[in-house]
């Protein structure tokens, strides 16, 4: 079964106000998800216009992640006060969860994603993280969400680093899926494929002007921003499981088993992992353009401010048996790490990430 795409999608400036006659059809009494006071304004925007159109609305934030502890919670209250919808405003946590807390009580989600970091408002897919943020797996959905609103405007009002952290994130969907699928014989994998290089070449030639953070005349912001939070969920969405996830999201997920006092987004992790993956596609399966290819990421990442180390993330791999611990979780059975075409052994891994922590690389 594929899910390919949400079934509306309201897009640009005010996306938020045009999607309001379709919402009031499909719902009297939704409960919006939220979780950061950084984005309450937006959210206390979207509960008073949803209150003008005459609907039973009322609001809930998570707690600390999308976890089971919050999600067990939040479905109480949605059976207690009846609604019948859940409105998911904010970054990728805030989406997964509604998502799957809608699947789990049968009701429509709808995704209002309050920042371009990750394409979360648009897949039926919810990653389940503990209460401080070690990720537990990912969780594949029915459907995606019933309608997805990118509303430009409110996109405009996130940090910077959320959008270098979509663009990691989605640049990583070329060079996963095309190292995992591309022997695949099925059309429709091949071009999802595709379509996941074009958002890569789109990304290394607009992501660097879109980061400026000038959004009038400035083209490449909402290619990029549409580019992070849509193609990249198109891709999975086309691809389906078979376009999968490699080396980049499995060593991304290990390191999130360790806690940090600085929180680190998804896809500056993920950016991370990526470089680790072509670092072992070079020494493990001959890859002679893994070398191009990081120098190529590198000099974007560095203009996105992302971190580009594991020590970047603030963990010293070669302390608290760090290391260990990231290779372990990296090759556990149900790793993603095991769609490369190529064995990895631990030993392989320990020496990859060692020497890739080591050395500093030259641009
Ligand atoms: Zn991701």
């Amino acid at each position: 079964m594929l899910s390919i795409s949400p079934e509306t999608i309201f897009r640009g400036n005010n996306a938020w106000e045009k999607s309001l006659p379709q919402i009031t059809n499909l719902t009297k009494s939704p409960l919006i998800l939220g979780r950061s006071i950084h984005t309450d304004n937006l959210r206390n925007k979207i509960f008073k216009d949803l209150k003008n159109q005459k609907l039973d609305a009322n609001s809930v934030n998570l707690k600390f992640d999308c976890c089971y502890e919050d999600i067990s919670r939040i479905k109480k209250i949605i059976l207690k006060n009846n609604h019948d919808s859940i409105i998911a405003a904010g970054g990728g946590k805030v989406l997964d969860s509604g998502k799957y807390i809608a699947e789990c009580l049968d009701i429509p989600c709808i995704t209002v994603p309050l920042s371009a970091s990750t394409c979360a408002g648009w897949t039926a897919l919810s990653n389940i993280y503990t209460k401080n943020g070690k990720f537990i797996k990912d969780v594949a959905l029915r459907s995606c969400p019933k309608i997805l609103v990118y509303d430009h405007k409110f996109i405009q009002t996130a940090p910077l680093r959320t959008l270098a952290s979509g663009i990691a994130d989605a640049l990583a969907k070329w060079y996963e899926s095309s190292i995992t699928s591309s022997k695949i014989d099925d059309g429709l994998v091949q071009q999802a494929i595709q379509i996941s290089r074009v958002l890569r070449d789109q990304l290394l030639i607009d992501g660097k002007k879109a980061f400026k953070g000038e959004f009038e005349n400035n083209p490449s912001w909402p290619n990029t921003i549409e580019a992070c939070g849509l193609t990249a969920g198109l891709v999975g969405g086309i691809g389906g499981e078979k376009c999968r996830t490699a080396a980049a999201h499995a060593i991304h997920n290990a390191i999130t088993q360790i806690i940090t006092p600085n929180k680190f987004l998804h896809g500056e992790i993920v950016g991370v992992g990526l470089l680790l993956q072509l670092r072992l596609e070079e020494f493990k399966n001959n890859n002679k353009l893994a070398d191009q290819s990081i120098k190529q990421l590198l000099v974007l990442m560095k203009e996105l401010n992302l971190p580009t180390t594991i020590a970047e993330l603030g963990i010293n791999v070669f302390e608290n048996q760090n290391l260990d611990k990231i290779a372990d979780f990296t090759l556990r059975d149900e790793s993603e790490i095991h769609f490369l075409p190529f064995e990895i052994s631990k030993h392989d891994l320990v020496e990859v990430i060692a020497n890739f922590e080591q050395q500093k690389i030259k641009i």
